[in-house]
């Protein structure tokens, strides 16, 4: 039989009428319920008494009087669905005063010393023979045990979702919503960061948490982060951001590539889940570069040779009937038309360097004896333009280089930053060990390289001058990629450094 059922039962109700009408110790046959019984005789419910059962849930002595109507009890606080209850809510004071019947009610107590207990209440009016309600019974059943374990659970589920967040390679932020007086969103702050979030940003918690998205993102506001923010808040739906560039309070300057998701979590929260994607877009450019350099490579291997023997030929021709009395008068012409083959050369020259199987000669070879060879040759052609030339020799090993090659890498590399300086500069022309690899830059003090121009270096044929061939750069890039190097560039206002990292294992001598 249920508590209720039994509650319920003639039998139940004729013995309580009899136990009401006698005097108080016949409460005691109530002491033997194994469950909690809370009984009044007072339909002003000042009067509650409790068996064992329910005053050990109380934490009372048994039997003695416990009501919430009759004082201010501040000691202890009841909670139905996580609101505090009044008095004149409790189960057996609505059973006594309004003839509910109530069902297995969750009530939980909170005591001031932070004991928090849980029970499932059920109560009924007594009526006597009348009809009129002369008192009430409640009955208590204790899950304190099962409600605590519960919340454990629920709080481990929490903790190990939360493990789950702080240790995803993607980032993940919690955006809270500033608003004006009149509800308008003024902006975002920021309310949690995962650990990938603040690597990525280099950033510390104390550093992210609590600040707004204008001082961590500067830049939210012309690209558009805001708005799109403002706008998951109100539609409720999300936002996929494909190539999205955001800004880094820790590195000035620098603009990095997301992509991710944003996504409302409530009414004033809004979540970001993100992947930065700048190395592998940069990356994806390298590929893209060594693919147009491959078959650019193949074309030059197959028909370099084919032009090249032609025009020797021709040039050949032209210098001798250039020398012909006949044709004095004409001299000029045929020596522009020399010149003109010979540029001609020059380039067929420079795209027959892009080959891919164009023989190699590899050798032990110092960078710093290159170019000290080198430097004369360079320093006159700097001279006759009025830059000057400075190099900075760093202690380096020996490395496998094929030093035709470097040679041609190098001259390259300076002529690109002599023609970058329109009035007059200086080339720095550096070697050294970076982290363990050998390093060899050119940096100009030129006026730089814009940005939509930066992607496209190394694209065979691209250029920005009037006579240029597009042909330096793609040269270099294969040369380094023969070397099993790799080139970077850093540009800014204040000139250009290309910077040729060698991969070799330094040599041991
Ligand atoms: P070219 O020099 O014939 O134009 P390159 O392949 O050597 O061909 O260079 C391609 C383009 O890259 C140049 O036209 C120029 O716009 C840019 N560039 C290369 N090096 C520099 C530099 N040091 N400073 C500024 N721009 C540069
Ligand atoms: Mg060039």
């Amino acid at each position: 039989m249920s508590n209720l059922e039994m509650l319920n039962s003639p039998e139940f109700k004729t013995f309580v009428n009899q136990t009401f009408s006698g005097d108080e110790s016949s409460f005691r046959f109530f002491d033997m319920m194994p469950i909690g019984l809370s009984i009044t005789t007072d339909i002003s419910c000042k009067e509650i008494r409790h068996n064992p059962k329910a005053a050990s849930f109380l934490r009372i002595d048994d039997w003695s009087i416990l009501s919430h109507s009759a004082s201010n009890i501040t000691y202890l606080k009841i909670f139905r669905n996580g609101q505090e209850l009044l008095p004149e809510k409790m189960p057996i004071q609505r059973a006594t005063w309004l003839g509910e019947e109530i069902e297995s009610e969750e009530l939980e107590f909170v005591w001031n010393d932070g004991v928090r207990k849980f029970g499932l209440w059920s109560a009924r009016p007594v009526r006597d023979d009348n009809g009129v309600i002369v008192g009430a019974l409640a009955v208590c059943e204790d899950i304190t045990e099962r409600r605590l374990l519960e919340e454990e659970k629920l709080k481990e589920t929490e903790n190990r979702f939360q493990k789950y967040l702080e240790n995803m390679l993607e980032c993940f932020a919690v955006l809270r919503v500033k608003r004006d007086e009149k509800g308008q969103i003024v902006e975002f702050r920021s309310e949690y960061i995962n650990e990938s979030g603040r690597r990525d940003r280099n950033i510390t918690k104390e550093e992210h948490i609590g600040r707004s998205m204008h001082e961590l993102y500067p830049n939210s506001i012309e690209s558009g982060l805001f708005k799109m923010c403002c706008r998951v808040v109100e539609t409720g739906e999300p936002i996929e951001l494909d190539s999205f560039y955001i800004s880094n309070v820790k590195k000035p300057n620098t603009i990095e590539l997301y992509e991710g998701r944003i996504i409302k979590l409530d009414t004033e929260r809004i979540t970001f889940f993100g992947r930065n994607i700048t190395e592998k877009k940069k990356l994806e450019n390298e590929i893209g570069r060594l693919d147009r350099l491959n078959i650019v490579g193949e074309m030059a291997a197959s028909i370099g040779h084919e032009i090249r023997n032609p025009l020797t030929t021709v040039r050949g021709y032209l210098q001798m009937f250039g020398m012909k009395d006949k044709y004095a008068e004409h001299k000029e012409q045929f020596s522009t038309m020399i010149e003109e083959l010979d540029r001609a050369n020059l380039i067929i020259t420079e795209f027959l360097s892009l080959a891919k199987n164009k023989a190699v000669n590899f050798q032990h070879a110092n960078l710093n004896e290159i170019i000290h060879t080198l430097l004369p040759l360079l320093q006159a052609d700097a001279l006759h333009r009025g830059n000057e030339i400075k190099i900075e020799l760093g202690n380096i090993p020996e490395l496998d280089l094929d030093k035709k090659e470097i040679r041609q890498l190098l001259m390259n590399l300076v002529r690109n930053a002599e023609e970058a300086m329109l009035s007059k500069g200086t080339i720095v022309i550096k070697t050294g060990l970076d982290e363990g690899q050998v390093s060899l830059s050119v940096q100009d003090s030129g006026r730089g390289i814009p940005k939509d121009i930066l992607d496209k270096l190394g694209t065979p044929f691209f250029t920005t001058k009037d006579t240029g061939t597009g042909l330096g750069l793609p040269v270099c890039y294969r040369i380094a990629e023969r070397h099993n190097a790799k080139i970077k560039v850093k540009t800014g206002v204040n000139g250009t450094t290309f910077f040729v990292k060698f991969n070799n294992p330094a040599h041991e001598e």
